[in-house]
């Protein structure tokens, strides 16, 4: 088996007994992707011998770069040959993803570019991206970043969705970075940019040690069990008082501290096959004492202190509405009966849907009786936390099916006495 430091390009080294592109060429076929363009820079031959030694379901077509001209150069070195949205896949990465719904995202919008981006496991030296209320970029930021503000935990993977309609902004034999120079080159230029959050299997293989944890995560299943089309357990999890300081009313960034042990509980739910998905009440919002930017300025804040300890939530689903009007400055637009507010269950329906979560194996984590009301409402187990407000509550007549002291005994509780 060649390995690490041979002259063997990535996309050919053997990963739990196949190439890269092997890997890669097999989550495109469920697509029924006919043609591939591959573009190298060099060792092409290694290439090039492997094709014609093995036979494929798809059209291969190697171009070799005569001189290095980036990501952008080199895609729009071979624009005549996309007449249609294609699909780009980095030759260093491993990723298991369900392309239809990536594909069905796209359409549905019809952007220049659709980017896969995902929360990761070490934010503060990746290439963020900030998305709007509708999954449209609004900024890149890219890594370092420096001396920053708080920012969500919404990674480019480096898996795009492009249309042709792109080729115009690239220039022909100049050297360009698609994330670096053409993206930002579309927004600047008004264009509309999408990116698809998914908690898929995504990651380069760029050093030995990666590589090896890469294939670790192959051979174990891993990466085939987060593709989208498997169903997967989460743990949803309200957020005051169980991940941060309950304050009373609506937090602010400055305000926003996590509880002790919390970061260290959510990694253990990072590494095994649950999803963890925040599902919080921000009636705050409608009563006018917090604005969405505010929220928003929190919920990065709360990434960001996640992210330097290495750990993230998967996803997370707020509730701005509150259906008692009468407050001094509430904000009418939000003031009305909802079906999302807790404990109904419309954000777990929409995670459900999103994420294909099994419900009956999941679980809902909370502080308040209206958290158990809803884990029961939406068919999941329940545990309540002492922390917080820690039921006292009496809001709803309900049992949990267990109490503990906090997030991180209800974490241990799940994963170590319960079966998935
Ligand atoms: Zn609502």
């Amino acid at each position: 088996m060649k390995v690490w430091g041979s002259q063997v390009p990535k996309p050919m080294l053997q990963l739990a007994g196949k190439t890269i592109l092997d890997h890669q060429l097999f989550c495109a076929q469920q697509l029924n992707i006919s043609h591939v363009l591959l573009l190298v820079e060099h060792q092409a031959e290694v290439i090039i011998q492997h094709f014609a030694a093995h036979r494929y379901p798809q059209k291969i077509e190697i171009f070799r770069e005569e001189q290095p001209l980036g990501t952008g150069g080199a895609l729009r070195a071979v624009a005549s040959h996309l007449n249609e949205d294609f699909l780009v896949f980095y030759g260093d990465t491993i990723m298991d993803i369900d392309l239809s719904r990536l594909l069905a995202f796209h359409q549905q919008r019809g952007p220049l570019a659709t980017l896969l981006v995902h929360p990761n496991d070490h934010p503060y030296d990746s290439d963020l991206v900030e998305l709007d209320a509708e999954s449209r970029v609004r900024a890149f930021h890219p890594k370092p970043h420096g001396e920053t503000p708080y920012r969500r935990n919404v990674v480019n993977a480096a898996l795009y969705m492009l249309s042709p309609r792109i080729f115009p902004y690239i220039e022909a034999g100049v050297f360009s970075d698609l994330g670096k120079d053409i993206f930002p080159r579309l927004l600047a230029a008004g264009e509309t940019i999408a990116g698809y959050a998914t908690p898929e299997y995504i990651k380069d293989i760029g050093t030995p040690e990666r590589f090896r944890h890469v294939e670790e995560d192959v051979i174990s299943g891993k990466v085939a069990r987060r593709n989208l089309r498997h169903k997967r357990p989460a743990i949803f999890i309200d957020r005051d008082g169980v991940l941060n300081r309950e304050r009373g009313s609506a937090i602010k960034a400055g305000e926003f501290e996590l509880l002790a042990g919390v970061p260290e509980a959510l990694g253990r739910i990072n590494r095994s096959d649950y999803l963890a998905v925040v599902i919080t009440n921000q009636p705050g919002i409608a009563k006018g004492e917090i604005s969405e930017k505010e929220l928003a300025d929190t919920h990065a804040k709360m990434d960001t202190l996640f992210g330097t300890q290495r750990v993230f939530i998967d996803r997370l689903y707020y509730c701005p509405h509150h259906p008692d009007r009468g407050f001094v400055g509430e904000r009418s637009a939000y003031k009305m009966p909802c079906a999302c507010r807790k404990p109904g269950i419309a954000m777990l329906q929409q995670a459900a849907l999103e994420l294909n979560i099994d419900m009956e194996r999941s679980f809902f984590i909370g502080d308040r009786s209206v958290d158990v009301m809803t884990g029961i409402n939406a068919g999941t187990r329940t545990v309540l936390v002492r922390s917080g407000f820690g039921g006292s509550d009496g809001k709803f007549p309900c049992q949990a099916d267990y109490s503990c002291a906090d997030f991180s005994a209800a974490v241990s509780y799940i994963l170590d006495t319960t079966y998935v």
